[in-house]
């Protein structure tokens, strides 16, 4: 016998902008699976969505929570009064939570909080973790959406708006999901992470027995205790990635930076509307690499960007070589329709810039060699990544190596080996990205 579903009550006050957050919150709990009375005794739980407009619509609100209490007892509260919380907490001491206007994600993770859904494998479409793209031992977690940043080549702004933040328990929850459903490598992203919550000023949420705030230390540090690795992409060099960087030192998330510099030349970095610091950067990195030694950083690259003379491309290189990046990627410039950057004076001939990428190419090739022929000798945690067919091996990474993007460590194994399963294995050969590794505990 199935439980029953749990049931929510809605009382939406105020104007269309609320009715139609009302009917959001309602629309994403539906999909949920939760169902919806029409009385306070049918529901489990109660959502008011207020108006704070007039002192009239402030009154009725309070009203309508006071009824609510007095009927059902459990109350979540929303919408245009809730930017008063200190209010509503005075007249009303026992709402659960309260949340502002256009906030539907923290509405419903207050309400998955205090009514949890039910998972039933046999009728519910959604796996437990969610549908993924990725194998299920990796998965992508998504902490904000939008950007608030305005670099000059890029459209992401324009498309997708100023940064979003979720709020910390919702991407906690979403994480805590991904592990139990078998994943063993968070892969956090969004398009400026360092700068998680700062939309939000920071907006504390309950997870478990405490509030965490919507910050990027704080949120790294919860999701190192879930017990997977935790790798950080898309970072940027703010000085408050320095306290993160001593998680890692901890071990409680991986020690690798994905930090997209774009370039080094201060020249170019004006153009591209990006800080242009780099004296700063360098001291920034080696404090890292003085807190956390075993720090791997990757970052991407743009060459041949409008007004980069050879001086600036020399810069560059220079860079990559003092900064000791880890890991580069590099793109050759392309004028993106929409982008501010298309306007800019004395784009760099397309022959020039072939011949700039290729030189990248070859410094990142002798880099990647050297970082590869350091590693012969030592033993390492490594993931499976399951079984390659043209290698005929087992494809594993280092915490080194984010998926996709980074290097492999092959295996040649009689013994099957499950994806995701982190073991020790000795590198003993192999070049730049692709290594070879035993089994550390099968060497005598
Ligand atoms: S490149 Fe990244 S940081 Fe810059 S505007 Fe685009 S999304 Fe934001």
């Amino acid at each position: 016998m199935s439980a029953k579903a749990p049931t929510i009550g809605v009382v939406s006050l105020g104007c269309p902008k609320a009715l139609v957050d009302s009917e959001r919150i309602i629309t994403r709990l539906r999909s949920e699976g939760y169902q919806l009375s029409g009385s306070y005794e049918g529901a489990d739980l109660v959502v008011v969505n207020t108006c704070g407009f007039l002192d009239s619509a402030k009154a009725e609100s309070l009203d309508a929570i006071g009824e609510a209490i007095a009927e059902n007892g459990k109350v979540i509260v929303t919408g245009c009064l809730g930017k008063e919380e200190s209010l509503i907490r005075a007249a009303h001491p026992k709402v659960l939570e309260i949340t502002g206007p256009h906030q539907y994600e923290a509405v419903v993770s207050a309400v998955h909080t205090h009514l949890p859904q039910l998972h039933d494998p046999k009728i519910d479409l959604v796996p437990e973790g969610g549908y993924r793209l990725t194998p299920r031992h990796y998965a992508y977690l998504k902490i904000s959406e939008g950007c608030n940043n305005r670099c000059s080549f890029c459209i992401i702004p324009s498309i997708r708006g100023d940064l979003v933040s979720r709020p910390a328990n919702a991407v906690l929850k979403e994480a805590e999901q991904l592990v139990k459903a078998g994943v063993k490598e968070l892969l956090v992203i969004s398009q400026d992470t360092s700068a998680y919550g700062v939309d939000v000023k920071y907006a504390e949420s309950k997870w478990k027995d405490r509030t965490v705030r919507a910050k990027f230390y704080d949120l790294c540090k919860e999701l190192g205790e879930l017990g997977a690795w935790v790798r950080l992409h898309y970072v940027y060099p703010y000085p408050h990635v320095d306290e993160v960087v001593g998680l890692m030192a901890e071990g409680k998330v991986l020690p690798y930076l994905d930090i997209p510099f774009q370039h080094a030349s201060p020249n170019v970095l004006k153009a591209m509307r990006r800080p242009a610091n780099q004296d700063k950067v360098l001291d920034r990195i080696k404090k890292w690499r003085g807190i956390c030694p075993d720090l791997t950083i990757r970052s991407s690259f743009i060459v041949g960007f409008p007004g980069e003379t050879q001086d600036d491309f020399e810069t560059l290189l220079d860079f990559i070589e003092e900064a000791e990046i880890d890991r580069a990627g590099v793109f050759k410039y392309e004028n993106v329709d929409g982008a501010p950057s298309r306007d800019l004076p004395d784009h760099v001939d397309q022959d020039d810039v072939d011949e700039r990428y290729d030189r990248f190419m070859e410094v990142q090739t002798t880099l990647a060699h050297a970082r590869g022929q350091a590693m012969i000798g030592k033993t390492v945690d490594a993931i499976c990544d399951g079984w390659d067919e043209d290698a005929e091996a087992y494809a594993f990474r280092t915490k080194a190596d984010a998926p996709e993007i980074d290097g492999v460590v092959y295996v040649e194994c009689d013994d099957e080996i499950a994806e995701g399963a982190i073991t020790k294995l000795e590198i003993v050969g192999g070049e730049g990205h692709e290594l070879v590794g035993v089994l550390a505990a099968a060497r005598p």
